[in-house]
């Protein structure tokens, strides 16, 4: 598939306001055609607000969002036909089957053979089954697969997707993250949500949102490298050493054993050499040394602390 823009998505200087209350305090970023990119944030940071801007549900108080190149203020029409969008409260009609809500939506969007594309996308979702069904008779998971199936019908390029997986259970769970994995072959993805892990398995970058403020944007490992000041390494000695024996190697801050022989050392700076050093003046073996990332969930905790 050829992708005419190289930037999907760009915002820039958006603030929202709501009555007195800053939702969004501008903020800026771009997201590149083919990227998925994860946006988190604690509750209430911003986040539904900013993707219902992006699919042209809500004006911005201030600043400029565009969307394939394209105005979502003074073109949205054209907005929609590049955007799909799972809304947070994904909004279904229980009492539609699945392939006449398809249809309701597929009319919407002024689909063209509307019948082989509803089926193309009951197919795509792995709706197969159960698509002769009414939605209210679908478990959480297939409803969000029918959401799924409503945000693509028209063939977007961007899909957005506002806590996907909220609510499902761990397998409903695994199969909607590799069917986003797999939409975001074709697509630009924007995705919220609060599972770490999520972001970490299926996300190019993370964007994360702390009070209406982007408080960070790169990708997981680069936020996980800039939010830690510390250096963590693993040590595995052949032999039970005194741990105030390794608190006098130079640059040291902390040691804690983990078990036995093993060892977590706390440093300013990467310490491995020196701890290698050490190792052989006292004729002891290093059987490993591990640098311990800090995960994620701690850099997001960082980040979006209460002040
Ligand atoms: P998130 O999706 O990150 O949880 P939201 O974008 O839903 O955050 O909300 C951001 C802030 O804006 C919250 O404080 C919320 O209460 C407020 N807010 C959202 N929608 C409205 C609205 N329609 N009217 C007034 N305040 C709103
Ligand atoms: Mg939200």
């Amino acid at each position: 598939m050829i992708k005419s823009y190289v930037v999907s998505i760009s915002v820039k200087g958006v603030t929202k306001l709501y009555g007195e209350q800053k939702a969004l305090d501008d903020v800026s970023f771009e997201i590149n055609s083919g990227e998925i990119v994860g946006f988190l944030g604690p509750n209430g940071a911003g986040k539904s607000t900013m993707m219902k801007i992006i699919t042209c549900f809500i004006p911005q108080s201030a600043g400029e969002v565009k969307v394939c190149g394209i105005d979502v203020v003074t073109d949205s029409m054209n907005v929609r036909k590049s955007v799909g969008y799972l809304p947070e409260h994904n909004p279904l009609y229980h009492d539609m089957y699945v392939k006449e809500y398809l249809g309701f939506i597929a009319g919407l969007h002024k689909v063209k053979n509307k019948k082989s594309r509803i089926s193309e996308m009951i197919e795509l979702v792995g709706l197969t089954r159960e698509q002769h069904k009414k939605i209210g008779q679908l478990s959480k998971g297939y409803r969000q697969r029918v959401g799924l199936a409503q945000a693509m019908i028209h063939n977007p390029d961007v899909l957005i997707l506002d806590e996907p997986t909220s609510g499902l259970d761990p397998n409903q769970l695994v199969e909607i993250r590799a069917l986003i994995q797999q939409l975001g072959k074709e697509k630009t993805v924007m995705l919220s949500t609060h599972i770490m892990q999520e972001v970490e398995a299926i996300c190019d970058r993370v964007m994360i949102l702390n009070r209406g403020k982007l408080v960070a944007n790169n990708t997981s490992q680069g936020i996980q490298q800039s939010t830690s000041k510390k250096e963590l390494v693993k040590v595995e000695f052949d032999q039970e050493i005194n741990l105030s024996e390794i608190e006098k190697i130079d640059g040291v801050l902390t040691v804690k054993r983990l078990d036995g022989k093993v060892c977590l050392v706390e440093s300013q700076t990467d310490i491995r050499r020196r701890i290698a050093e050490f190792a052989k003046s006292k004729d002891v073996l290093v059987l490993g040394m591990q640098i311990q990332e800090q995960s994620l969930e701690e850099a997001f905790k960082q980040l979006t602390r209460p002040t």
